[in-house]
């Protein structure tokens, strides 16, 4: 039996916000939305999320206007934040910190600079060097005094991951071509 994906309480927009994203694996592919992987191969990988499942978060993700589904017409689909899926990044942001807080005691998972000057930001998310808010595109995630490095098994996803980036800087693995989404019978089609 599963449970039903909708909240009684009409009043409250966190409810509703949860009938969004609150379900199981939702927030980590939103997260690695940011991070730059669009691909379902590369979801896949980087998760290790059952297909069956990837496929119907994406599907609930992209009928909520959270992400747009790209075909370019020659088997490459991508999956990319909108503006309303970029306006989640506070709370993807928040999560990290309060995880970071009570759950990392050798500090900070990922550090998060402004690209533009390298200072580093603050749980709300100021540049320590300008003071400015930094928009999305212009953070970087580095791994933190916190990071575990993974071992040399590492996938190649989490590999590129494991490193400093731009948020939103696409990445593309050669080797989880799109034929993972086709090939597993799992179209998440609009
Ligand atoms: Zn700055």
């Amino acid at each position: 039996m599963t449970l039903p994906s909708t909240y009684p309480d009409r009043n409250c927009s966190l409810a509703r916000t949860l009938e969004v994203v609150g379900e199981r694996w939702t927030l980590l592919i939103v997260r690695d939305a940011f991070y730059g992987v669009r691909r379902f191969g590369d979801l896949a990988t980087q998760l290790g999320i059952p297909r069956a499942v990837l496929t119907n978060r994406l599907k609930l993700l992209v009928r909520e206007g959270v992400l747009t589904r790209d075909d370019d017409g020659a088997g490459t689909v991508e999956y990319l934040l909108t503006d309303k899926g970029t306006a989640l990044w506070p709370i993807v942001r928040a999560m990290m910190a309060w995880g970071d807080a009570f759950y990392s005691p050798a500090g900070a998972k990922r550090d998060l600079r402004h690209d533009r000057d390298g200072g580093l930001l603050d749980h709300d998310g100021r540049c320590e060097q300008c003071g400015a808010a930094a928009p999305v595109p212009e953070i970087r995630i580095e791994p933190g005094p916190g990071y575990q490095a993974g071992d040399s098994s590492l996938d190649p996803v989490s590999a590129m991951l494991s490193g400093s980036r731009r948020l939103l800087e696409p990445i593309a693995i050669p080797s989880t071509r799109q034929a993972d989404e086709r090939g597993g019978g799992t179209d998440a089609g609009r």
